[in-house]
Parts: structure tokens; sequence; C-alpha cells
């Protein structure tokens, strides 16, 4: 498949580097003027489950992608806050048929693509894939991991598509799996970032340092909750005990990991996602009269945190 990835920061670079290496004809764009300059350079550079590999591929700024590029799929791999202006910078390589793809954390993606394509080219997801950048030339790809992804409207032909899209994920080693419906799976996703990345970065532990904790399960259950009420105004209905059993199952399969927010702001000084997961549920609870208490402070802290910092 003739694929781009637009965002080859950490995770950006797992897929593109995967897909690569499976046979894919790979064109990667990114927004940040030294991570180009590598990717020109060297190419994908990372420690993939030990073994240092470089793979080149075409790679450009994302505001100089020349606009007759043909693309079966764009994969976005930004973070939420960058994903509107990648999207428009991309709109002029989107051809009739050009699949977009995003398996970004954080709620909502799906409203901002739609703005820009078509609903039926639009395939929303997940991954449980980790990765983190060493350097802005080096990524560290370890553990275990997978993916999942789903037409965001069903019908013909889409759902075919999302079948090869899983496919040549699956083709890549990256253990892809279809999704009945990906607004569930986007909620449920948000519950592992809403209380594991929020609360590992405020209180500065690792996923399994925090899940040894005393008051671990209660902050789980009690965010899951709104999670559960907010979405149920969208037409969700989330398990809550499956959702706090997913976020709990993290402690022994991500173990010792820090979350991609905590690297953000407590090792690298950047803003975060908040606004996309606990944020969201905190405007959204508001919109519909809902209390979303804890979301609405662990949004706030998060903002305060990044304010004491000067984050970027
Ligand atoms: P990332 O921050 O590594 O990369 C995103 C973009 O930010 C890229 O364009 C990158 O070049 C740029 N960037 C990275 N460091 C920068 C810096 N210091 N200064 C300026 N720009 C910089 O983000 P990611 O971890 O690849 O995440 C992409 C999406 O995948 C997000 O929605 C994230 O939440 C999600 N995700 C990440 C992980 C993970 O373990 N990294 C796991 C699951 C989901």
């Amino acid at each position: 498949m003739k694929l781009a990835v637009a965002g080859v920061g950490a995770m950006g670079t797992r897929f593109a580097l995967k897909l690569k290496q499976a046979g894919n004809d790979v064109t990667v764009v990114d927004g940040w003027d030294e991570r180009v300059a590598s990717l020109k350079k060297d190419g994908l550079q990372a420690n993939l489950d030990g073994k240092e590999v470089a793979v080149k591929v075409p790679a450009y700024g994302q505001k100089e992608v020349p606009h007759d590029l043909h693309f079966d799929a764009v994969f976005f791999f930004t973070k939420s806050m960058q994903l509107e202006q990648m999207v428009k910078d991309m709109l002029p390589v989107f051809d009739d048929d050009t699949l977009a793809v995003c398996l970004m954390n954080g709620i909502g993606h799906e409203q901002t693509l739609e703005k820009y394509l078509p609903k039926e080219r639009v395939f929303l997801g997940n991954t449980m894939w980790t990765a983190q950048m060493t350097r802005p030339d080096h990524v560290l790809l370890e553990d275990d991991g997978s993916c999942e992804l789903a037409n965001v409207q069903p019908g013909e032909p889409q759902h075919s598509q999302a079948q090869e899209l899983v496919k040549v994920l699956a083709d890549a080693g990256l253990k892809a799996h279809l999704l009945d419906d990906p607004q569930y799976s986007v909620f449920r996703k948000g519950c592992v970032n809403g209380t594991l990345n929020t609360l590992c970065t405020l209180l500065e532990c690792n996923v399994e340092e925090y899940g040894r904790t005393t008051y671990a399960h209660e902050m789980v259950v009690n965010i899951v909750k709104e999670f559960a009420a907010v979405g149920a105004t969208e037409g969700i209905t989330l398990d809550v005990d499956e959702a706090v059993n997913h976020v709990e199952a993290c402690y022994t399969v991500i173990g010792a990991h820090y979350p991609s927010m905590y690297q953000d702001l407590v090792k690298n000084n950047r803003r975060t996602e908040i606004d996309y997961i606990n944020g969201y549920v905190s405007r959204h609870g508001k919109e519909h009269g809902l209390k979303t208490p804890l979301c609405d402070l662990l949004t706030a802290e998060v903002h305060t945190k990044e304010e004491l910092q000067g984050a970027k």
C-alpha cells in the first residue's frame, strides 16, 4: 500500500517503521523542523526491541508536501492539539479515494477529520503500543502492544477498507484488530488515559507504582464513572467494571512505563493532551448538565502544572 504517516514523533515512527519494513511504500510528514531535518538526512532511526535500526523513507515538512503525491491512506499521529493543522496541511494530497486513519489518544478526533473529509473515508481507533522519543533523531520502541480500528460510517466500501487496513497493520506485526464500534473503543481507551496518564503525570510516578498505592482503585472507579456518564450522552454505553479492569490490567501489562503525558510534561516540559481526555469529559459534561468534579479538577491541575512550569 502507498501510505503516509503524518506526525512522526514517537508513535508515528513505530507505525512508519513497521509498515515500511513489511514492504509498504511509506512517506513521512512532520511539523517539527529539527525532526524533519533528521528524517531527511538519516531516515527513521530507532531502537526497536533492543536493536538499532535506520530506515530511509521520503520525508517532508508539513508545509512543503508536494501536492501531486497520492496515498491510499494517511495515518495521523500528531499530538491531539496538532491534528487539525496537520489535516489542513495534508488535504491537498487527499484524492477522492484516500483514507484517513486516526489511532491517536484523545476523544473526538473524528469530528476534526469530518470537518475536512467525508465521513466514509475516516477510520478511527487506538493503540496500546508504546513509544518514546529519546532525541529529535531517535525513538525507543520496546514492549508489546496492539491496535484496533474501524470505519466511522457503517456500510460499504468502508467496512471492507477497514478490514484491508487491519490486514496491512497486522501483516506489519502491529497486532491489529477490527472494532465493532470505534467510538466505544476511543472512550474505553480514554478511561486509561484519563486515569493513568493524568494521575501519573500529576503524581510523577509510573503505572506500576501508581497501581500499588492505596487509593488507586477508588480514584480509577470514580474517574471512569464520569467518562461513562458523558459517553452515555453520546450513545456510548460504557461497561464501568470492564473499563476499570482494562485500566487496572495496565499495572502489569504496561508496568513500570511512564505514560506519554508524563513524558510530555514532566520530562520534556511540553503541553499535554489533557483537553482531549479529562478535559473532553469536563466540557461535554457541562454541556449536558452533568457533574464531572474529578475530570474538572484533573484538567485544571494539569493546566496549572503546565503554567507553573512554563510548558511549551
Ligand atoms: P510525540 O510528541 O512523540 O510526537 C507528536 C508530534 O510532536 C510529532 O510531530 C513530533 O515530531 C513532535 N514533537 C515531539 N517532540 C517534540 C519536541 N520536543 N518539540 C517539538 N515537537 C515535538 O507524540 P507521540 O507519542 O508519537 O503521540 C502521538 C499520538 O499517539 C498522541 O495522541 C499520543 O497520545 C498517542 N499515543 C502515544 C503513545 C506513546 O507511548 N508515545 C501511546 C499510545 C498513544
